[in-house]
């Protein structure tokens, strides 16, 4: 039975987007409903220091203050920031520690996030431990004097793990340490981590808050304004920000995120339960299936459980992978996911090969571990591809049968 039921739809508030779509400003200037692109470097003062709210770009720009206001509302947090890509809002908020802090960070981080703390913030002296973070015990042991920092993907990267986000956050507000969901892979149109007490949200905008596969972009939002100013400050100083016009597109992007994310959740469940029953797969990954360990988690704190499947083949190679994802014919092999096009990738030699290879498969990404985005084509064509590939490779193996249908 399949365990997304239609009536979970009722969980996309409508009286949510409806907020949304209104909280997007009218051009105070000449009335267009389209945000405008303040395509400039600086603004002209009346005096020194006597401005329209507005004097460098860097600090400050009308375009971006619009992102950042959408986003900080659709999380429900205080104050939201825009950066040039996902990793330079994750290295905002690391910019909050010190040297000799602790991290506790999520044993199949993202591999960018990983490169970022392992071979820039270690050399400052910030330490990291990974630990498997659905596992709440193994972060409260984890747990030093040291540590200012639990950060977590949930679902994670790429075997879909989910962590207990109130449970982490009792765990860090307890030890007086902040709370970092990484909430790329759900969303807020599913999950929203600081209504369930964290104390900062990143994404990687470039996936599904864009969600066309046209800009790479970054967002922190923050639970509190103090908080959030701390950061803000990191952001003008260091520089790393959004540009006017990818501000723009992810403010476009936003437009049709829940519609996008409801049929991203009803495809990759049907994709999810389609591979469960294939005979060359050997584990599916999706936190929609009742078989998975965290299934109840996932149900209770998000409204679906987003567009990304994992699996393993049986046969646990590189080379079975490699075949698989150099074979399909919807599914486009490329880094990144989210967009409206379907997207596979192998993780090892891709997403995760800045992960050592021991690490990799100690946090559960095999060998043959396939990643999938599902995008916006037909659940029925997309399930028809990846079942035309995983048949091919059963038939090659085994020379003597004649042919394969369980497509
Ligand atoms: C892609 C991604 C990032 C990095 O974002 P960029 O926009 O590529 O810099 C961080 N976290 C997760 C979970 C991602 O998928």
């Amino acid at each position: 039975m399949p365990s997304w039921s239609p009536g979970r739809q009722e969980d996309f508030s409508m009286k949510e987007i409806t907020q949304f779509i209104h909280r997007i400003p009218v051009d105070p200037l000449t009335g267009a409903v389209s945000v405008p692109i303040y395509q400039t470097s600086t603004f002209v003062q009346e005096a020194p220091g006597v401005n329209k709210g507005y004097d460098y770009a860097r600090s400050n720009n009308p375009t971006r203050a619009v992102l950042e206001d959408l986003i900080a509302g659709l999380e429900k947090g205080s104050l939201g920031l825009a950066f040039a890509s996902g990793l330079a809002a994750i290295d905002a908020v690391v910019k909050l520690l010190e040297s000799g802090d602790e991290i506790i960070a999520v044993d199949d981080i993202y591999g960018g996030a990983f490169r970022l703390f392992e071979q820039v913030y270690k050399k400052f002296g910030v330490k990291i431990r990974y630990v498997d973070a659905s596992d709440p015990e193994q972060v409260y042991s984890a747990l030093s004097s040291r540590t200012r920092l639990i950060w977590i993907e949930t679902p994670s990267n790429p075997t879909l793990k989910i962590a207990d986000i109130s449970c982490l956050s009792s765990i860090a507000k307890a030890h007086g340490c902040l709370l970092c969901v990484d909430n790329t892979f759900a969303s807020p149109a599913l999950q929203k981590p600081i209504e369930l007490g964290a104390d900062i949200v990143v994404h990687s905008a470039t996936k599904y808050l864009g969600g066309h596969s046209d800009l790479i972009a970054g967002l922190v939002v923050t639970a509190n304004r103090e908080l959030g100013e701390k950061i803000k400050f990191y952001q003008n100083a260091t520089g790393a920000i959004l540009g006017p016009f990818d501000s723009w597109l992810v403010i476009r992007g936003l437009e049709t995120l829940h519609l996008r994310m409801r049929q991203h959740c009803q495809t990759a469940q049907q994709i999810a339960e389609f591979l469960q029953e294939h005979p060359a797969v050997d584990h599916v990954f999706y936190p929609g299936l009742i078989s998975h360990p965290n299934h109840a988690v996932a149900r209770r704190q998000s409204r679906g459980f987003g567009g990304i499947v994992s699996f393993t083949l049986k046969e646990d190679t590189v080379a079975a992978a490699k075949s698989i994802v150099t074979s399909t014919r919807l599914f486009k092999l490329a880094e990144s996911l989210g967009g409206i096009k379907s997207l596979i990738s192998h993780s090892a030699e891709m997403t995760h090969k800045t992960i050592p290879a021991e690490r990799r498969r100690a946090a559960g990404v095999n060998d043959s571990l396939i990643r999938l985005s599902a995008g916006l084509e037909e659940a029925e064509d997309l399930i028809e591809d990846l079942c035309n590939t995983l048949d091919g490779i059963i038939v090659k193996k085994n020379k003597h049968s004649q042919k394969l249908e369980t497509c």
